[in-house]
């Protein structure tokens, strides 16, 4: 794993390769920013950049052209090709249990690894989806955290951060992984399936990603678009007939683990309502027959239509956030909604 094959995040990489080439590391670092947008994936590139052979035998002297070249990797000695396998000794890799949870025991492992002697380069720990530990775990991790054993560093990622003890943040040096834009998930789509999907399923779930390259592959992979036409038929067909069947639905849909996705892809829909009442239809991404029916005369304006974007979107982020809300009532209200095709007044009180 080298830098030049992270995408995006152009400020973060110049501030590790500049760390790399100085030698003036921090102590430890937090890799903030959602699921799937390349955070270990930099982990991974950092820890090369810190011990490829290449850079340990550099000689001394640093210009402002070694430095460039010191701050990154070969990519192809033993040491960089063992990284990115992910079994050199210098990198050690923690990641959540089957459960999503990390442990006080494994956090305890680490640090006894860490005791042992570096023998050359810098070893580099990173705690993958560092939200996952246990608040135990944190705390005994906060000394480590401090005062790494010498010649190594950890680095924390999280998407997550608000759900890190305060303690452990302030002994971070934290660096931002915004969501990579539409039009690079979509290239790394194509770059990464080639011609296996088509362009509208590409723009559909580079659209649904929302910045995440991880999340828009898996969107393809797992089928969710076919999936999310098929929230959209529920939907419709609710819409169209008693409320009774409403509850049946919304309770099936609020255990789903995709709902999130699927929430997304009804925006995704709205929007293109929106663009096809405003007479913007070439950048719709969806076809007209495949979206939300919203009843026709007073309703379905574009009023009504935005208005029910931010239902949607308040939802979607009520789900996720840590307190969780109460993904029936929310959904319940937000059908409902549709339905009615108005924005109700009181869905505060639900989510
Ligand atoms: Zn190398």
């Amino acid at each position: 794993m080298r830098f030049s094959d992270i995408k995006g995040h152009a400020r973060e990489l110049a501030l590790l390769k500049r760390a790399a080439s100085s030698g003036r590391l921090a102590h430890a670092y937090l890799f903030a920013g959602q699921r799937g947008v390349g955070k270990v994936s930099t982990a991974l590139a950092f820890a090369a950049a810190l011990n490829c052979e290449k850079n340990l035998g550099a000689s001394e002297e640093l210009t402002p052209e070694t430095a460039e070249e010191r701050g990154t990797s070969c990519g192809t000695c033993k040491t960089c090709v063992s990284i990115t396998a992910r079994t050199h000794p210098n990198l050690i890799l923690l990641e959540p249990d089957e459960k999503g949870s990390l442990k006080i025991d494994r956090v305890r492992d680490l640090q006894k690894s860490l005791n042992f002697r570096v023998e050359k380069g810098t070893r580099v720990a990173v705690i993958d989806s560092a939200e996952a530990m246990v608040r135990n775990a944190s705390s005994v991790l906060l000394k480590t955290l401090e005062e790494p054993p010498a010649g190594s560093i950890l680095i924390l990622t999280t998407a997550k951060p608000n759900e890190l003890l305060r303690t452990i943040l302030s002994r971070c040096q934290r660096l931002n992984f915004r969501p990579l834009s539409q039009i690079l998930v979509k290239t790394l789509i194509n770059e990464s399936h080639g011609s296996s999907f088509n362009e509208t399923e590409a723009e559909i779930a580079a659209r649904l990603s929302f910045g995440s390259i991880g999340s828009a592959l898996n969107i393809l992979d797992f089928g969710l678009i076919e999936k999310s036409r098929e929230f959209l038929k529920a939907i419709n067909a609710i819409s169209a007939g008693n409320p009774e069947g409403l509850f049946k639905v919304v309770s099936a849909f609020a255990k789903d683990e995709d709902l999130p996705e699927l929430l997304g892809y009804l925006q995704v829909s709205l929007r293109d309502m929106a663009l096809r009442l405003e007479g913007a239809k070439e950048l719709t991404v969806t076809e007209p027959g495949e979206g939300l029916v919203l009843k026709k005369g007073a309703r379905g304006g574009i009023k009504e239509v935005l208005g029910l974007y931010a239902v949607v979107e308040e939802v979607r982020k009520s789900i996720a956030s840590p307190s969780n809300g109460n993904k029936v009532l929310a959904l319940e209200s937000l059908f409902f909604s549709i339905k009615m095709g108005t924005r109700p007044s009181n869905l505060n009180a639900f989510i």
